[in-house]
């Protein structure tokens, strides 16, 4: 036999199984695990949302990385995998799955609805995450109560939290506030381009004391850096962050923080103020 023949093989099962969507459903619990993962793959780019529904409750692993599959237009999809989230909750299928609840749930770049957020803090499966990323998902017009709920309930597990170009306003960190101060295993968050005013900001640095396994810290410059054309006053950058870090230090002492501003319009980088000021091409 040729070192080619088992991934051929496997190819072809998978091409065999993806034909009939029953039949794969009804094979999940044979398969190994190695298969999941192109399979899961080809599930997405076929659309077949029944068995990615039936693949996600029966997932052989800790992490489910699912951001780089969701396309934005195919909300079906992501429905489908929530579902298949529920399902692991609720027993319905493949129970030796519920002994490893999710550790890692990675959304990215896609859209989320109402609904879609209020399934997430009532999905058990979910309470033992230890890794959360929601990275670029538009959020600003949302109700953020229900991540709060799931934030209070990950207060003693999660490790990473990423809310990365999510768009979120004043009004959305102080509902999520009370929860993410509980967070007591936190070492890595980064809320880069979202859009926080100086007060929110200090607000949320000083309720921070329970971080105290926090490495990496990385947070949006306060909005007041901006002027009305959303060009960055150099001297406001400068003194905005160095008053956060004092405010910071008051609390607790930081690892490694930074504070950067969104992509500069003109030269396509950020300012970041961490270990000092670094600022973009048009400010130097
Ligand atoms: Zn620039």
């Amino acid at each position: 036999m040729s070192g080619q023949t088992p991934p051929t093989l496997q190819k072809l099962a998978r091409q065999t199984l993806l034909r009939d969507e029953a039949l794969a459903i009804s094979s999940l619990e044979e398969l190994p695990a190695v298969v999941f993962p192109p399979l899961f793959q080809e599930a997405f780019a076929g659309r077949l949302n029944k068995l990615i529904k039936a693949m996600v409750a029966a997932w052989p692993f800790h992490d489910l990385p699912v951001g780089p599959l969701i396309n934005m237009h195919n909300l079906e999809t992501l429905q489908a995998l929530l579902d298949g989230v529920d399902m692991r909750l609720t027993r319905k299928f493949h129970p030796w799955c519920l002994r490893t609840p999710l550790q890692t749930l990675s959304i990215t770049h896609c859209l989320i609805s109402q609904t879609d957020l209020d399934s997430f803090s009532c999905c058990h499966n979910l309470f033992k995450l230890k890794n959360l990323e929601i990275r670029g998902v538009t959020l600003f017009a949302l109700d953020l109560m229900p991540l709060r709920g799931l934030l209070g309930k990950l207060a003693g597990t999660l490790e990473s939290l990423d809310f990365q170009w999510c768009s979120m306003k004043d009004s959305q960190l102080i509902v999520l506030l009370p929860a993410l101060s509980q967070c007591s295993q936190l070492n890595q968050i980064n809320f880069y381009s979202n859009d926080f005013s100086m007060a929110i900001l200090k607000d949320l640095l000083q309720h921070t004391a329970n971080w105290s396994k926090m490495n990496v810290e990385q947070y949006p410059v306060p909005l007041e850096c901006y002027d009305a054309l959303g060009h960055v006053s150099r001297e406001r950058f400068v003194e905005l962050c160095q008053e956060l870090m004092d405010t910071l230090r008051a609390k607790r002492e930081p690892k490694s923080i930074s504070f950067a501003t969104n992509v500069c319009q003109n030269c396509g980088k950020t300012c970041v103020y961490g270990q000092g000021a670094r600022l973009c091409s048009c400010l130097q």
